[in-house]
C-alpha cells in the first residue's frame, strides 16, 4: 500500500528538482554557496513586491546559515512595499552606488532575483557588467541573458518567491522556514499572482500560501499593510486615470493615460499608479488593457501592459516599445510625446485586430 505514495514522493521530489534546474547546476551551486561568505542579493529597478519580498527573504535564510548578506535595489519604491522585515537594511544604489560598489566588489557570490537582463537594473548594471563574479539567476520571464553561471528559471511559476520556496526546498532548507521569511515570500506571491487570481496561480502556489502561514505569515495584516495604505491624493489621482480611460470596443481595449500635469495635481508618488492599468482589464469584454505615464523626468512615456487570454504582451511590448515581461503582464517605453504616443497605439493595434477578437 505504502510503495506507490514513496514512489510518487520520489517523483515529485526529482520534479521540482528538475523544474528549477539541471541537477549538476544544483550542485554547483550548493558548492559555491558552501564557499561563500559575503553574499549580494539584487533586485530590478523600480522593485514590486515580488522583487522585495524575494531578494529579503533568500537574505534571511542566507544569514541563517552564517553568511554576511547585503540587499541592494537600484532605486527607492513606494512606501506600500517599505515594510517587510529586513527592509531597514536595504542598500539603493542611486543613493548609495558607493556603499553599494563596495559591496558588490567584495562579494563571492551574487544573485539577482526576478530579472533576467543587467540592463533592469538600470545605472546599477553598468558597473554590474565591470565585474568578474559569479552571478546565480533565479527568475521566472521568459528570454534570459546569459550573464549568471546558475539558472533558476521557469516561465511557468507566477512568481520568483515560490522559486524561492522551491529553492529552499532543495537546499533541504525547510527547517529554516520562519515567520520574517515566510512574511516576505508571502508578499511576493500575493501581489504577482494579482491576490492569487492571474492564471499561473495553481494548487501549488496555494499549498506553498498555506505552508507560509503555518510559518508565520498573517495573511490578514500583509493584505492590509501592502493594499490599505493609500493616500487621499493617490485615490483622487485613481479617480483622473478612471476619467481618462478610453475604450476602443472593436478591439476590445481599453487604455489609460496620464500626463504630468495629471501626477504633478495630484501631488504623485512613486508608486501611487500601480495597478491602474488592472482597472482597463475588469471591463467587461475587454481583452487588453494599457497605461501610459508621461515621465517629465526621464523624458519617456512609461507603459504597462495587461491582457487576458491569448493575447500576448511580452511579445507586443517586445516589438513595438523596447520593453518585455510575461505573457499577460509587460512593461515599455515611448519616446515620442503623449499625444503622438496615443496616436501611434492606435494605429499599431489596429494589425492586432484578429488576435483581439
Ligand atoms: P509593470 O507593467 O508592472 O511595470 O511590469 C509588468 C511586467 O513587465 C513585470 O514582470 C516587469 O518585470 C516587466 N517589465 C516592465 N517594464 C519592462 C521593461 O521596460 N522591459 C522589460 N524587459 N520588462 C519590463
Ligand atoms: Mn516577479
Amino acid at each position: 500500500m505504502n510503495k506507490p505514495k514513496l514512489v510518487l514522493q520520489l517523483l515529485s521530489l526529482e520534479f521540482v528538482h528538475l523544474r528549477i534546474m539541471k541537477k549538476i547546476e544544483l550542485n554547483g551551486i550548493q558548492d559555491s554557496l558552501k564557499s561563500a561568505k559575503n553574499i549580494c542579493i539584487i533586485g530590478h529597478k523600480n522593485p514590486d513586491g515580488d522583487a522585495l519580498g524575494s531578494t529579503l527573504a533568500l537574505s534571511h535564510l542566507l544569514a541563517k546559515q552564517g553568511k554576511n548578506t547585503v540587499v541592494i535595489m537600484p532605486n527607492s519604491y513606494p512606501d506600500f512595499l517599505n515594510w517587510m522585515p529586513g527592509n531597514d537594511q536595504i542598500l539603493i544604489y542611486d543613493k548609495d552606488a558607493e556603499k553599494c560598489e563596495e559591496n558588490l566588489s567584495g562579494a563571492d557570490l551574487i544573485f539577482t532575483l526576478d530579472f533576467n537582463h543587467l540592463d533592469r537594473t538600470g545605472r546599477l548594471g553598468d558597473f554590474l557588467k565591470t565585474l568578474d563574479k559569479t552571478f546565480v539567476m533565479i527568475d521566472h520571464h521568459q528570454s534570459p541573458d546569459d550573464y549568471a553561471k546558475f539558472q533558476l528559471v521557469d516561465t511557468m511559476v507566477g512568481s520568483t518567491c515560490e522559486l524561492i520556496y522551491d529553492f529552499i526546498e532543495v537546499l533541504d532548507q525547510k527547517q529554516s522556514l520562519d515567520q520574517d521569511i515566510s512574511t516576505c515570500l508571502y508578499t511576493g506571491i500575493m501581489t504577482d499572482s494579482g491576490s492569487f487570481r492571474f492564471p499561473l496561480t495553481s494548487s501549488k502556489t496555494h499549498r506553498i500560501i498555506a505552508d507560509l502561514i503555518d510559518h508565520g505569515a498573517n495573511n490578514s495584516k500583509i493584505h492590509r499593510d501592502t493594499f490599505d495604505n493609500n493616500s487621499y491624493s493617490r485615490l483622487q489621482l485613481l479617480g483622473r486615470a478612471l476619467q481618462n480611460l478610453k475604450v476602443i470596443e472593436a478591439l476590445n481595449t481599453a487604455y489609460i493615460s496620464l500626463s504630468q500635469a495629471d501626477l504633478d495635481e495630484f501631488n504623485f508618488k512613486k508608486g501611487d499608479t500601480e495597478g491602474f492599468v488592472n482597472y482597463g482589464l475588469s471591463l467587461k469584454g475587454i481583452k487588453f488593457a494599457v497605461i501610459f505615464i508621461e515621465s517629465k523626468q526621464e523624458n519617456i512615456i512609461k507603459i504597462s501592459f495587461r491582457s487576458k487570454g491569448d493575447f500576448d504582451v511580452n511579445t507586443f511590448a517586445r516589438k513595438h516599445y523596447d520593453g518585455g515581461g510575461h505573457k499577460n503582464a509587460a512593461g515599455g517605453k515611448s519616446n515620442l510625446a503623449l499625444d503622438e504616443t496615443l496616436i501611434k497605439f492606435e494605429e499599431i493595434i489596429q494589425q492586432y485586430k484578429s488576435d483581439l477578437l
